[in-house]
Parts: C-alpha cells; sequence; structure tokens
C-alpha cells in the first residue's frame, strides 16, 4: 500500500483501538419514531424531529407544491439569481418572530446551520479580526467553534454556562488586551449533547456593560420553547439590539437550512461580506416553501399542544431505573441524555437496546468530552407514552443484561 494510504489507515486503525469509529446506518422509511433499518422496524429516540414535522403530510405536500412551483434546484446562489420569492417570505417571517426581542430584527435564510454560523462569526469579526476577541462556551457545537477559527480573531473558552467565569474572563481579557474593541460572546441556547440552557439573561447583561454582540446558537431551541416556538429568546422574555440569533431548519422545524435574525445593519453586512453564505447555491426555493407550512404549525395552537406532549413525554421518563454508575443531566428539554462513561460500555448498552427494537446513537468523543460517552435520547412530539414506557423497560432490561445493579425501586422514588 502506498505510503499515503497507509497513514491514513493506521489512523483508522487507531479509532478502532479507541473504540472510536463511526459507522452509518441507512433508514429505508421516512424521518418519524418508527423507522426501517436494515430491513427491521425500529422505535427511534435518535432524530432532532423534536414536533414530529418532518413527515407531517401537510409540509411534505407543500414541498411538493413548492416544487411544482420553482422546481428542483435554484439555480445559483443569492446573491445573483438564486434568491428566490420564499427565501424572502422565509426570512420576513423568521424576523417577526424575533422583532419582540430584536430591534429592527431582520432575517437572512442560509443553506445550512454549520453554514449559517461560519458566516455570523466571520463577518462579525470580519472588519478587524485584530482587534477582537470571541468568547465561547466549553460546550459549544462544533460549528461555532470552527466559525470562531475561521473569523482568525482571539478565541477565549469559558467554563459551560459559567456567566460568572465569563465575567471575570471578560474583565481580565479588557485589561491586558486594550487595543480589542469588538468583543462578541457565543453560546448555543439549549446544548446539542446536554439538553441544559444557556444562561442567557446573564449573559446579555455581560454583553450590554462590555457593548459585545450575544450570538445565540437557537439550534434546539426554536419550535421547542417559548409559548409560540419562537426558541430561547420569547423563553427568557430578552430584547436587545446586541443579540444575533441563528435558528436551524431541519430540527423542530422539521425541513432543511437556516436562518439569522438581527439587526438591519448586522444582516446587510452578512449579505455583503459572509462567505459561507455568498459563495454557496441557494437552498432549493420548494424547502423554504415548505418551511412557510411547517412553522405555520410550530406557532399554531396544535405547535402549542406538540410541546405540552413532548413535555408530558420528558415527565413519563422521569422516573426510568438505571444504575448508580449511570447519570441522566438535568434537562428540561426533549435532549435526555443518559451518560454512561466509557466508549465499549455505551456501544454495548446501544447495541442492547437496538437488539430490543429501538433505535439510540452512542455519543463518543470529540463529540461530547472524554469519558462521557452517552446515550442522547431525544423525544418527539410524535412518540407516545407508550413509546416512553417502551424505552424505559429496553434501558432497565439492559442495564441488568450488562451486569449493572438497578437501584431499589424505594430509592429511586423521592
Ligand atoms: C445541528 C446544529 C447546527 C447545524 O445545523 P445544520 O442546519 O444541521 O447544519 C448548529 N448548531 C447546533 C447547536 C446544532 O445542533
Amino acid at each position: 500500500m502506498n505510503l499515503m494510504l497507509h497513514r491514513l489507515q493506521a489512523a483508522l486503525n487507531e479509532l478502532d483501538v479507541q473504540q472510536l469509529r463511526r459507522s452509518r446506518r441507512i433508514a429505508d422509511s421516512a424521518c418519524a419514531t418508527r423507522v426501517r433499518v436494515d430491513g427491521r422496524e425500529l422505535l427511534s429516540f435518535n432524530s432532532n424531529d423534536y414536533l414530529g414535522l418532518a413527515s407531517d403530510p401537510r409540509v411534505v405536500e407543500a414541498l411538493r407544491e413548492g416544487a411544482l412551483r420553482y422546481g428542483a434546484g435554484s439555480g445559483a446562489s443569492h446573491l445573483v439569481s438564486g434568491h428566490s420569492r420564499p427565501h424572502a417570505q422565509l426570512e420576513e417571517l423568521l424576523a417577526h418572530w424575533q422583532a419582540p426581542y430584536i430591534e429592527r430584527a431582520r432575517g437572512l435564510a442560509v443553506s445550512t446551520g454549520y453554514m449559517a454560523n461560519l458566516a455570523v462569526l466571520a463577518a462579525l469579526a470580519q472588519p478587524e479580526p485584530n482587534h477582537t476577541v470571541i468568547f465561547s462556551d466549553a460546550l459549544n457545537h462544533a460549528s461555532l467553534i470552527d466559525g470562531a477559527r475561521l473569523s482568525k480573531a482571539q478565541v477565549v473558552v469559558y467554563p459551560h454556562a459559567d456567566a460568572q467565569a465569563l465575567a471575570e474572563l471578560m474583565a481580565k481579557h479588557a485589561t491586558q488586551h486594550p487595543q480589542v474593541t469588538n468583543r462578541v460572546v457565543v453560546t448555543d441556547s439549549v446544548f446539542s449533547m446536554d439538553g441544559d440552557l444557556a444562561p442567557l439573561p446573564d449573559l446579555l447583561a455581560l454583553c450590554e456593560r462590555y457593548g459585545a454582540w450575544l450570538v445565540v446558537d437557537d439550534a434546539h431551541g426554536l419550535g421547542v420553547l417559548g409559548a409560540h416556538g419562537a426558541g430561547a429568546l420569547e423563553h427568557f422574555g430578552l430584547r436587545s439590539p446586541h443579540v444575533v440569533w441563528m435558528g436551524t431548519l431541519g430540527k423542530a422545524a422539521g425541513v432543511s437550512g437556516a436562518c439569522i435574525v438581527a439587526h438591519d445593519t448586522v444582516v446587510e453586512w452578512l449579505v455583503q461580506k459572509a462567505r459561507s453564505y455568498i459563495y454557496t447555491t441557494a437552498s432549493a426555493p420548494a424547502l423554504a416553501h415548505a418551511l412557510l407550512t411547517s412553522l405555520n404549525i410550530v406557532s399554531s395552537a396544535e405547535g402549542q399542544q406538540r410541546r405540552a406532549h413532548l413535555a408530558a413525554l420528558r415527565m413519563g421518563f422521569h422516573d426510568v431505573l438505571l444504575p448508580a454508575a449511570w447519570y441522566r443531566l438535568p434537562s428540561e428539554t426533549a435532549i435526555q441524555p443518559l451518560v454512561v462513561g466509557q466508549n465499549a460500555q455505551v456501544l454495548q448498552l446501544a447495541r442492547a437496546l437496538y437488539e430490543q427494537g429501538l433505535w439510540i446513537s452512542a455519543i463518543r468523543a470529540p463529540t461530547v468530552p472524554t469519558g462521557t460517552a452517552r446515550l442522547r435520547i431525544t423525544f418527539s412530539a410524535a412518540h407516545t407514552l407508550e413509546d416512553v414506557q417502551q424505552l424505559k423497560h429496553a434501558l432497565e432490561a439492559a442495564a441488568q443484561h450488562q451486569g449493572a445493579a438497578l437501584p431499589q425501586a424505594e430509592e429511586a422514588s423521592p
């Protein structure tokens, strides 16, 4: 074998040794709670389709209608000729949703959340990267980490969800680097692998004190948080011109894409300068057309019912009996992680659940810190309470099968 391939093969072998090799299963059915995988029907707790809209017939029909009206592809980037009426309507809709929380709110539809995060961080630093510092939560999503790298600004990582530690770091940085005039604080609103919330009111207060931007990645908040599903800003009732909001549209909204909402001037700067927005083909207009339907469901009374059902599912899972060595993270969202620890153990658990007809992915480093390998259990409004019972029984059976002693029932009850 030639040397270059040999080097890659050796690195792949090392992943095997560390139980870090990932593989993909091929689904033969739509994203739903019951999926066909490798010829078997499985109950899935994997997807980010929190409201169960990805295969909703009304959304699918809107996608079809959008394709009939606007074709299969956009044909060009937004600044050339790919920007179509449904993209503009989508931007207006999401700007309208965030308008109570962001002054002079304007939307910008971007093809993916990953690209939107690159766009925001690179563009906010771009006028003067040497005079910019990005303060980034230790558990931020990979796309925010990559956006911070792309920006060429200084990056200071602050301890997870710790506004007090951030305050100290910002104060220290201000005295040590007086030339830095442009500050950006960036955070997930709901942390994707932990399910907890960022302390947005405290972070915003700091940003206002320092004249800093607060970039909020609401990938797991949009559709799930807030009475109308507008996300984390609605949930906390924040309002500020400092906020740059980003929501993804492939999760609770059930389709694909992302939207940035910020002050008109910020969005105009992004349109002019954000390379991951400019130098890529606009998403298919049909996707934006389908999103107009799904987002209307999200904000409707039906959307509220779906969010209430999601909360009921979470409560139904509350009393699952698990071995002491495993722990659940305190999460008030649809993301219910179960930390098992070592890679080999979590893989064994995921396999045992798979044998029982449940599909839940094992999440390992570098997606989560080493030693905190976990099952990332996610609920969807399309799940039933019976599905959650099945999950609980399967977890309890798998725990016994792995030889991990279950706590006594009376110990587990409050
Ligand atoms: C999924 C996700 C993204 C990326 O969004 P895509 O539209 O899938 O590219 C960004 N940030 C967070 C926190 C996410 O969970």
